[in-house]
């Protein structure tokens, strides 16, 4: 499809109508891309971590976070009234419809973040001088494991799986693809296993407990930084080459000022009957 110029667009979705606008013009084109490479690391607490290995942006994810773990609370409470009433019935209706309006809605909201985190990260690239951005490819790492170890890692990592879908980190990497693209900068996927557990000043490995990686040999790093540093690495020198590795700046940001209390209204709550 191509993404014309002044084009509007009116689309139906989960019973609703949205209309589509093209604009251009929010991010501002540089006059020339740069050539420095950078590496992201996708999580949960932090929606994104990027570094160009001297400096760092973290977009934090906790209002995406919030917004799935209200989805989670929501989807149990109706799940659970609708286990009490008996199928089909206008009851269980209504709030088959309130789970349907639940799931779409906060869908379009992790969708709209989606796009402001992404945006954050393609301004953080032009003004570092980036041409190339990797980025963890986790096809990959899912086709590269065996399948006893797939099931190992399937019940290990069930909990992770509620917390950030596939659909989610398929949907970063394509908006941020399609961000920078627009500027010039090239999205290379690569494969990044156990790049957060390795010391990037001695090399040694450890799973690190919490936020902080604290190595024996004293090095001391935000964790999401350590797991895009030793990706940046591997990705310029084919390796991850431990060496003497200095603070690295980091710059936080919210993909967007919080109004946490507006972001998510709750649906019809009388039609959800209390526990009981
Ligand atoms: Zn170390």
């Amino acid at each position: 499809m191509l993404a014309g110029q002044n084009r509007v667009e009116l689309v139906y979705k989960d019973g609703k109508y949205s209309l589509h606008c093209a604009i251009t013009g929010l991010i501002e084109k540089p006059e020339k891309p740069g050539d420095k490479l950078a590496a992201i690391d996708l999580g949960e607490i932090h929606a994104m971590a990027i570094t160009d290995s001297s400096e760092a942006l973290i977009v934090t994810g906790r209002a995406l976070r919030s917004i799935k773990q209200y989805r989670a609370k929501r989807l149990a409470s109706i799940n659970q009234a609708m286990s009490r009433c008996k199928k089909h019935s206008r009851k269980w209706k209504k709030l088959l419809m309130a789970k349907r309006k639940l799931l779409a809605k906060t869908r379009r909201q992790i969708l709209d973040l989606t796009h402001k985190i992404t945006r954050k990260v393609t301004g953080w690239c032009i003004e570092h001088k980036i041409g190339r951005v990797a980025i963890g490819n986790l096809d990959g790492v899912q086709r590269n494991t065996s399948r006893k170890k797939a099931a190992l890692k399937k019940q290990k990592s069930r909990k992770v799986n509620q917390k950030l879908s596939t659909w989610e980190f398929g949907k970063q990497t394509q908006l941020l693809e399609y961000k920078l693209s627009r500027v010039g900068i090239q999205l290379k996927k690569e494969d990044e296993s156990y790049t957060s557990q390795t010391c990037p000043a001695c090399g040694h490995r450890h799973k690190p407990k919490g936020r902080v990686f604290k190595c024996r040999c004293g090095y001391i790093e935000h964790r999401d930084i350590v797991g895009s540093l030793n990706f940046w690495r591997v990705n310029k020198y084919g390796e991850m080459k431990p060496q003497p590795t200095g603070k690295i700046i980091v710059k936080y940001l919210r993909p967007f000022v919080l109004r946490q209390k507006k972001v998510v209204v709750p649906a019809e709550p009388q039609a959800l009957p209390k526990a009981g």
